[in-house]
């Protein structure tokens, strides 16, 4: 049963985002929107802003945003179509639902139902089949209940090489779909295989409750294959964007506001059922920038639990710094070295556990101890390093405050000077900062999947590109009709504004001009984020062009005046550019005949730009 297309239509053109969002966080008027203390994390002063003019709402503290019907999947933990019918709901209006399947110009629906129906039948063959039952042995062997297994959506891949095959073939699904998302790949001789074979599956969730990629673990020991396989990236899953059981737990995250971090799957599962329910996992990769932002959501308070091993430290390390690096207050424990979270919580209990927890120490304390035990502090030389490299986890501490009374603690503990201390933090707050610009300026350039984007080609990126999405994002069909008629999305040539002017384009032409639709359709959440703040920015299209517009609400009829400029300006820039190149070129020692081409090139492009300039003045 899906709801109509029209009918959602109607229901986002109908409410109001402030009215909705205001019967669960106070909003008050600033400027042209309204801000308030941000449900999603902890915070003081209200980063929080919805604007009711374009209907969409983003927090620039922690980085959630959307439409209405995003805040109430992110705030209530619900679908999309139960956020619409509660939105119709609260309107009084009534929808019929329709059998048929829906639009999905995208593709990503069928993605997301493949991944369902593949989740249900691993699943079945856990629990129906005969083969299941080495599966089922050595789930009970690890102590996980069956209804856990059933929460989590644990299943069972056969170890034949076509079954899953067989099955998508019987159930019309599309092979190369599946092939997309990782359950199928073809042969050196063409044809397709299973991808999971013989392999306990764990489901992995996006934060909604979809399921967005597999994780399976080989069964025999003796199989000469990887422990551990994953499904590939794929458009509905992004490795270093999810968080294995953060949809299980992100409820008691948010109440507890403290998460523990742990490696494992099983781990995870392990704790959830012994009553530890505000646990994510890493799953196997080095934690990323992103898993943490997605996680400071919920919280900012952070345990690190990771396996006593050297290679389960040298990742709780790591993944302080980034932590740290996030602003988040982090912990850490350490098991006895026999033990992981899993073989730990069985042995002792949850009340041994929380003990554990209670009593983790903040990262300062567990690495200092840890320089200890490997006798880093015996010798002079490796005492100064290991000081050195506890300065440099604390250069990542943004909090002034907080970075002082780290200072002051090592300064106890090595009976050196504070002001020793601060000189040689300032030797690394440089270095971070640059390192910084250079990271940021390269999350820019991974941000948008699959286009390439060329350091060379930004340099020459049209100033003016920016300014002309600001002002598609203001959601006036004028506008919109002024600058899509001067200038098509293909010409932008800065991958990010080209890839997000697309998008308004395609939305454009089917008479759709509401940012708060388009929004939706960016999947990729850097890209979103950015055109999220982009469009709630207090401070648009404002006074940077002065004279024209000094007054604070810009009205609509300023705006198609600015944009008959702005595109104006665009396209006489662009001339100046092509011009300047040609020139660049006849310079650069070329035949006679293509200079004379060039020339004849350049007189053209100048008349073109004196017609236009005088065509814009004569209005
Ligand atoms: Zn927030």
């Amino acid at each position: 049963m899906r709801i109509p297309e029209d009918k959602i239509e109607e229901i986002r053109n109908t409410s109001n985002i402030v009215d909705i969002i205001s019967g669960y966080v106070q909003l008050k008027k600033r400027g042209k929107n309204f801000v308030g203390l941000c449900p999603f994390h902890q915070e003081k002063t209200p980063s929080f802003t919805v604007s009711e003019e374009k209907q969409l709402f983003k927090c620039f503290g922690c980085n959630v945003g959307g439409n209405v019907f995003s805040f109430l999947m992110e705030y209530k933990n619900i679908s999309f179509v139960e956020a619409v019918e509660e939105v119709a709901e609260s309107l009084g209006i009534k929808i019929n639902y329709q059998q048929q399947s829906f639009s999905d110009p995208s593709g990503l629906e069928e993605l997301y139902e493949i991944n369902t129906i593949a989740a249900k039948y691993f699943s079945s063959n856990l629990f129906n089949s005969d083969e299941g039952e080495t599966a089922r042995n050595y789930l009970k062997k690890r102590k996980i209940k069956p209804q856990v297994q059933r929460s989590f959506g644990l299943g069972y891949a056969f170890s034949e090489w076509e079954h899953f095959l067989q099955f998508a073939k019987d159930n019309n699904i599309n092979i190369a779909k599946a092939k997309q998302l990782g359950l199928i790949d073809t042969k050196d001789n063409g044809g397709f295989y299973d991808k999971f074979r013989g392999r306990i599956i764990f489901p992995i969730f996006s934060p909604n409750g979809r399921v967005i990629a597999f994780g399976g673990r080989i069964l025999d020991p003796s199989a000469k294959t990887a422990k551990y396989l994953n499904s590939p990236e794929s458009p509905i899953y992004l490795k270093r964007r999810s968080l294995y059981g953060l949809y299980h737990s992100k409820d008691e995250i948010r109440k507890l506001d403290k998460a523990v971090l742990v490696e494992g799957y099983m781990d995870l599962i392990a704790l959830f059922q012994q009553g530890i329910k505000n646990v994510v996992a890493s799953s196997g990769t080095s934690l990323t920038t992103e898993q943490v932002q997605l996680l400071s959501r919920y919280t900012k308070n952070i345990i690190v639990l990771f396996d006593a091993d050297s290679a389960g430290q040298a990742a709780a390390s790591r993944s302080i710094e980034i932590l740290l690096k996030q602003n988040f207050e982090v912990k850490v424990v350490t098991l006895p070295e026999e033990h992981d979270p899993d073989s730990y919580i069985n042995e002792f209990g949850k009340t041994e556990f929380e003990n554990l927890l209670n009593n983790a120490k903040n990262f300062l304390e567990y690495q200092t101890e840890k320089f200890k035990k490997q006798g880093d502090l015996d010798d002079p030389q490796r005492e100064t390093e290991a000081i050195r490299e506890l300065v440099r986890i604390i250069s990542f501490i943004e909090d002034p405050l907080k970075r002082n009374i780290y200072i002051k603690s090592i300064s106890r503990k090595f009976g050196l000077r504070e002001k020793l201390i601060e000189s040689e933090l300032e030797r690394f707050f440089s270095q971070n900062r640059s390192r910084q610009t250079g990271s940021n300026q390269q999350r820019f350039k991974q941000s948008v999947n699959g286009i390439k984007t060329d350091s060379k080609i930004r340099e020459v990126e049209n100033k003016f590109e920016k300014e002309i999405i600001i002002l598609l994002l203001e959601g006036i069909e004028e506008v919109m009709d002024i600058i899509f008629d001067h200038i098509l999305p293909e010409e932008f040539i800065n991958p990010v504004y080209k890839h997000v002017a697309k998008i308004i384009f395609e939305n454009y032409k089917k008479d759709v001009f509401s940012p708060s639709i388009i929004v939706e359709q960016i999947e990729d959440e850097t890209i979103k984020d950015f055109v999220l703040s982009l469009s709630l920015n207090n401070d648009t299209i404002s006074t940077r062009y002065g004279d024209d517009f000094t007054s604070k609400e810009v009205t609509q009829k300023n705006l198609i005046k600015y944009a008959d400029d702005i595109a104006m300006r665009y396209k006489v820039l662009k001339i100046d550019e092509q011009l300047e190149m040609n020139r660049k070129k006849i310079a650069s020692g070329i035949s006679e005949e293509e200079i004379l081409e060039l020339l004849k090139l350049n007189s053209e492009l100048e008349k073109e730009k004196k017609t236009m300039l005088e065509e814009h003045n004569g209005k």
